[in-house]
Formats: structure tokens, C-alpha cells, sequence
């Protein structure tokens, strides 16, 4: 049995799924979207399942749930990116009609959070007042955009991590070689989503290795000339570029705080540069999402961030 659905059979969500006794509205929260969908699934086979062991994962029910064709189950949003406002009305006019084939209705919103804060009142009056036999499962990553008066009427679940055992044996689909596996375990931070996506990108091993030489290595604008044309060749992977770096800084902050590390970067990082030099290139490193975001020119991003890495490491000395 996956850890995941172990844990899941050990939550008080599940026990009162079990018992009859869930809440009509349930927030999940997990930065992780493979955790959410997991948890998700595990949630509707247990009150739609009709083995003796909810959920069995063998009955027609839990087939169903798994392969999304239960037409009480209905998953929001349909075919686009965010649940619009087309969407909720369909959601509250079906949410009125019986089911069709089981006892009950579930409805699973996906990035609840991202719903226009209207669309959000409008789905609130049925939260507030919920047809009979009728489940919500609202899925988000952060719960910062979710109105208070939706929130307060939510059962709210903050979701465990995955167990490192799930998202290597996810991994091993991708048939990555031992250490590059090992790098994505290390750097997705529990994260199988992120585990997925690292994995999924055949320059992720090129990456870490370059992170980890411009942190350890890059000391002075002489050197601009061999760092930067390669960065300027990572256009498309530069976020992912960035949050690797990030995470050893992160580690080695931690460090300086006292936690213990076996990030061999990490630690060097702290022999290297002073805190206020890391916690600095970590709010600089903000200013440089921010310009991405703004489709400034990447060429010029990468010169600044580069400049910002030394002008950090002379104003900050250890
Ligand atoms: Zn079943």
C-alpha cells in the first residue's frame, strides 16, 4: 500500500468519512498538486467505495473514482486553466440536482484560490446551505486568496508531505541515473510535484552543477565572461535555475540558525559568505522574479543578477 493512503487511513478526515460524519465543505492544502490529487482521490473512493475496506481499491466504485468517470464526481475546472464564472454556475445548478447513479454528489474545485473573489460569494450561499448528500472538496496550494467566509465554512486539512520512498518509486519511471535521482530527491524538498517536474527536464543535472559552481566559485567580474553565456542559455530554465540556488542558500541560513545539514553546498555557502550576504541575495533574487515576470530583457536580468552575486559578496564580507 502507498505511505501516502496509509496516512491518509490514519487522518480524522478519513474517520469521520468512515463514519458518516464529514463535513459537507473540505479544504485541502498542500503546495504539492500530486499530494492534493492523491488525497483527493483517496477522500471520494472512501465515500463512494463499496468494499469492506474503504477504500478497497478493487470495487467498481473505486475504478471509477480512479479513472474520473463516477458521474456524481464532477472536477472543476473543466477545460480551462482556472474555474470561471461559467463554471460555478454550472457547479451550483448541478450541486440542486439528484444524483444520478450513487447516494451522493462530491464536487472537486481545483486551485479554489484562484477563483475571482465574486465567483467565491456566489459559491459561498451554497457552502453556507449545503444540499443533502452533497460534498465540496475545495483543492488549493496557499490559502491566501481564499475569502474568509469561504474558509470559515471549510473543514481545512493541511496535507503531509509524500514519504521520500513514494516519489522515488514515482521517479523510477523516468529512469534517471542514480545520482541525477538523488539530486531531484534532495532539491524537490517532499515535494513529487516539483520531483516530477525536475525529473521530467533532461538539464536538471547540468543545472544543479552550474548553481552550484557560480555559488562556490564566481568571485570576481573577471569572470563574468565565462558565467554568463551560459546563463544566458538557460533562458527557459532559469526559475528552476533560481530555486535551486535558493534552496542551498535556504539550507545554508538554516545552518547559520543553528540546524544541522548534510548539504555539502550548503555548508560550504556558510564558510564562504556571511548571513547578511545570503539573506541578501535571497531578497534580490525576489527583484529578479519580479522583472521575469515582467518580461524584462533576460539578457540584461542575467548581468544584473550576476553583478548583484558579487556586490553582495564585497559589501557583506565574512
Ligand atoms: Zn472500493
Amino acid at each position: 500500500m502507498k505511505h501516502s493512503l496509509q496516512q491518509f487511513k490514519q487522518s480524522a478526515v478519513y474517520r469521520d468519512a468512515l463514519q458518516g460524519k464529514l463535513a459537507h465543505s473540505v479544504m485541502l492544502i498542500s503546495s504539492d498538486q500530486y499530494a492534493l490529487d492523491s488525497y483527493a482521490e483517496y477522500l471520494i473512493a472512501t465515500l463512494m467505495c463499496t468494499g469492506e475496506d474503504k477504500p478497497c481499491g478493487e470495487c467498481n466504485e473505486c475504478h471509477k473514482i480512479k479513472h474520473r468517470n463516477n458521474v456524481d464526481v464532477q472536477y472543476f475546472p473543466k477545460n480551462n486553466k482556472t474555474i470561471n464564472s461559467a463554471e460555478i454556475t454550472e457547479l451550483l445548478d448541478s450541486a440542486f440536482q439528484s444524483p444520478y447513479a450513487s447516494d451522493k454528489k462530491i464536487f472537486v474545485l481545483s486551485g479554489a484560490n484562484l477563483i475571482d473573489a465574486n465567483m467565491q460569494n456566489k459559491l459561498l450561499k451554497t457552502l453556507e446551505e449545503p444540499p443533502k448528500d452533497t460534498f465540496f472538496l475545495l483543492l488549493v496550494t496557499e490559502d491566501n486568496n481564499v475569502l474568509p467566509t469561504i474558509k470559515s465554512r471549510c473543514r481545512k486539512w493541511f496535507l503531509p508531505k509524500i514519504d521520500a520512498q513514494e516519489i522515488a518509486d514515482k521517479l523510477a519511471e523516468y529512469h534517471l541515473d542514480t545520482q541525477v535521482e538523488q539530486q531531484v530527491l534532495d532539491y524537490c524538498d517532499g515535494n513529487c510535484s516539483l520531483a516530477l517536474k525536475y525529473a521530467s527536464n533532461k538539464e536538471f543535472g547540468d543545472l544543479v552543477n552550474f548553481a552550484q559552481s557560480l555559488l562556490t566559485t564566481f568571485r570576481k567580474s573577471s569572470q563574468m565572461i565565462d558565467f554568463a553565456p551560459k546563463l544566458y542559455k538557460m533562458n527557459e530554465n532559469f526559475e528552476d535555475f533560481l530555486t535551486i540556488l535558493l534552496k542551498n542558500i535556504g539550507d545554508a541560513v538554516n545552518i547559520w540558525c543553528g540546524e544541522k545539514s548534510n548539504n555539502p553546498i550548503a555548508n560550504a555557502l556558510v564558510r564562504d559568505f556571511s548571513v547578511d550576504a545570503l539573506v541578501n541575495i535571497v531578497y534580490h533574487c525576489g527583484e529578479i522574479i519580479e522583472k521575469r515576470a515582467r518580461n524584462c530583457n533576460y539578457n540584461a536580468i542575467v548581468d544584473s543578477f550576476l553583478f548583484m552575486i558579487l556586490e553582495v559578496r564585497h559589501k557583506w564580507p565574512i
